[in-house]
């Protein structure tokens, strides 16, 4: 059983079931899509296009080829210029929900964070120590 959802392409009601979350009619429309962008990729001089030139050419909505690299139907690996905006500051990536800088920064905010936190343990111990020491 599904559940009745709001189709984000048209706004109709269609039954949910996990797997497309668009309503049939439009899942059919995106698919006809997917083939003409595919098409259009197939060609060898087509590889190294960029959203925007594919969705020019195409007329495809930009944020259906985010769709198509996220959901891995169109592969980075083979067409260099697809991606998904970092759902930190919407460049580009192909892995993940963040770009290369991004989640590097967030690397470096953790580190300073578990750095934070070791500090925080020491001067807690320490104050245990003093305490301690006081009541003896
Ligand atoms: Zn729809
Ligand atoms: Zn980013």
């Amino acid at each position: 059983m599904g559940e009745l959802r709001n189709c984000p392409t048209c706004n109709d009601f269609f039954n949910y079931t996990g797997i497309r979350d668009v309503c049939a009619k439009c899942a059919n429309i995106e698919e006809q899509q997917y083939e003409t962008v595919y098409k259009f990729l197939r060609k060898r001089e087509n590889r190294a296009a960029n959203i925007e030139r594919i969705c020019e050419v195409t007329g495809t909505k930009e944020s259906l080829l985010h769709k198509w690299v996220r959901k891995g139907r169109l592969q980075p690996a083979m067409f260099p210029n697809l991606g998904y905006p970092c759902d930190n500051c919407g460049k580009l990536t192909t892995s993940g929900k963040l770009c290369e800088n991004c989640t590097s920064n967030l690397k470096a905010d953790l580190r300073t964070f578990d750095a934070a936190k070791d500090f925080r343990d020491k001067v807690a111990n320490q104050d245990k120590g003093t305490f301690h020491t006081d009541r003896k």
